[in-house]
């Protein structure tokens, strides 16, 4: 590539993430940011204050300019951010007061706002913790994991014939139980209702190519006490690892976690075959561009915590996000079992009571809310292969052989070439794993009857 090739790509794609606390951000362009946010406060209070709720900031990934927007169909390699309710929750905070002009509003509201705007974007882009964009914690990780939790140094096996012994290693968690005469701050049903209108209704949940189809389902809703002792255990090295952050840490005064499961709709998986190499295109776009709207969902949960009086951190898009290699400060996954959402399966996705074709997000919380109860108690619980040794399906269904009867070898994804085939796109997710196996959009006939039946097998 010729130096002048080079430039132009270099300014073409902005790959620069800033370190935390670096003065000037290259994650968003402030003067293109300034200049929409001035016009938003000059239009809304040319005639009175009219605050306008359709309008929106787009970035583009590109050179991460913003311009003013009508929220609309959206457009490939851009995000959103509602001005009204959004960026600026409290309402008339654009109203423009006596004697100042809309640019000198739009700078201090820009000072208050940039930086949280810059990771939100970062985030939203970066599909995760962007390198080099980490605040770290204040303190070293309060460790409560048990020390010695696989004395003999071996794994658990099912004991059920004819899985690999070496395939199971937790104790089965404990069923969690509601307390009696608790009385929550929100009513589950009121979550459920809150996250269930923004994924109707928010433009965001929609691919950006052809029909714009909708990207997620109606949700799913789980609540786990941020005392659960599954948290500690989470710590363990058998399960996620020391660098798995308590819910305390944080969040102080953390009283819940909110843990949400939007399964994927029939259309993004409608064009997957099982013959084909490369996931279907609906399907890439749909975990790249769901994922923005995953923080969405995240943000929304934030500013209802906050409408109810309360705080919330959403760990995924927290500044102090990490991981240690494969081991992140929080899993998703892990808190979705503790939420009472569902359990593993041997592809070592999550699998809901809609399957395992989706994503998760959550929060933790100082509401007070009640704990959904667990109805299993192993961590494969709804898989097939630990129920009893049978499927196999999603070992069948991955090219790379990243999938094995003892679990899945981490990175071996990558090999794939996905991300090649997709590269033009921008995407690169491979779903095989997760479409067309009998845990795809429900927990597996055989299982689910058994639940059904109180523990009895079916007749
Ligand atoms: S495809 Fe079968 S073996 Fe694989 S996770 Fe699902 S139920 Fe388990
Ligand atoms: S995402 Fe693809 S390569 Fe990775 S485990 Fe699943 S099927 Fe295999």
């Amino acid at each position: 590539m010729s130096t002048q090739e080079a430039d132009v790509s270099a300014s073409l794609f902005v790959n620069e993430i800033p370190k935390w606390g670096e003065p000037s951000a290259h994650i968003l362009n402030r003067p293109s940011l300034l200049e929409c946010l001035s016009d938003y406060i000059r239009q809304v209070n040319l005639y009175g204050y009219r605050p306008d709720n359709r309008k929106v900031l787009a970035v583009r990934s590109s050179d991460r300019c913003v311009t003013l927007r009508n929220a609309g169909t959206p457009v490939r390699q851009e995000v959103y951010y509602f001005i009204e309710g959004e960026l600026f929750p409290e309402e008339g905070t654009t109203r423009l007061p006596e004697g100042r002009d809309a640019e000198q509003l739009a700078e201090k509201l820009l000072t208050e706002r940039y930086e949280q705007l810059s990771i939100w974007t970062a985030y939203d882009f970066t599909k995760g913790s962007p390198p080099g964009f980490r605040k770290p914690f204040d303190f070293p990780p309060v460790l409560k994991g048990s020390s010695d939790p696989n004395p003999e140094g071996k794994s658990r096996g099912s004991g059920v014939k004819g899985v690999n012994p070496l395939f199971f290693l937790p104790d089965p968690a404990p069923i969690s139980a509601g307390e009696s005469g608790f009385l929550p701050d929100v009513a589950t049903g009121e979550i459920l209702r809150y996250v269930t209108a923004l994924v109707v209704t928010d433009f965001r949940n929609a691919l950006p190519e052809g029909d714009n189809l909708p990207i997620w389902d109606a949700p799913l809703v789980g609540i786990a006490s941020a005392s659960d002792p599954l948290f500690e255990r989470f710590q363990d090295p058998e399960v996620v690892g020391p660098g798995h952050r308590l819910p305390h840490e944080w969040l102080p005064g953390a009283q819940s976690i909110i843990s949400i499961f939007l399964p994927f709709t029939k259309e993004i998986t409608r064009n997957y075959t099982k013959g084909q190499r490369y996931s279907a295109i609906e399907f890439s776009s749909g975990k790249w561009n769901g994922s923005k709207f995953l923080n969405v969902v995240r943000r929304a949960l934030l500013r209802f915590a906050e409408q109810h009086g309360a705080t919330a951190v959403a760990p995924n898009i927290d500044p102090r996000y990490d991981s240690d290699g494969w081991l992140p400060f929080w899993s998703e996954r892990h808190a979705a079992f503790a939420a009472g959402l569902g359990t593993f399966g041997l592809h070592q996705n999550f699998i809901s009571e809609k399957g395992c074709l989706g994503r998760l997000c959550s929060v933790v919380t100082t509401l007070k809310l009640l704990p959904t109860i667990r109805t299993y108690t192993d961590i494969y619980g709804y898989c097939l292969y630990a129920f009893d040794a049978s499927c196999h399906a999603c070992i069948r269904r991955c090219p790379t052989g990243a999938v094995t009867d003892v679990g899945k070898i981490p990175g071996r994804c990558e090999q794939h070439g996905n991300k090649e085939h997709f590269k033009g796109w921008g995407y690169g997710s491979c779903g095989h794993c997760s479409t067309l196996i009998p845990c795809s959009r429900e927990i597996p006939a055989r299982i689910r009857n058994t639940i059904t039946n109180n523990g009895e097998e079916p007749v």
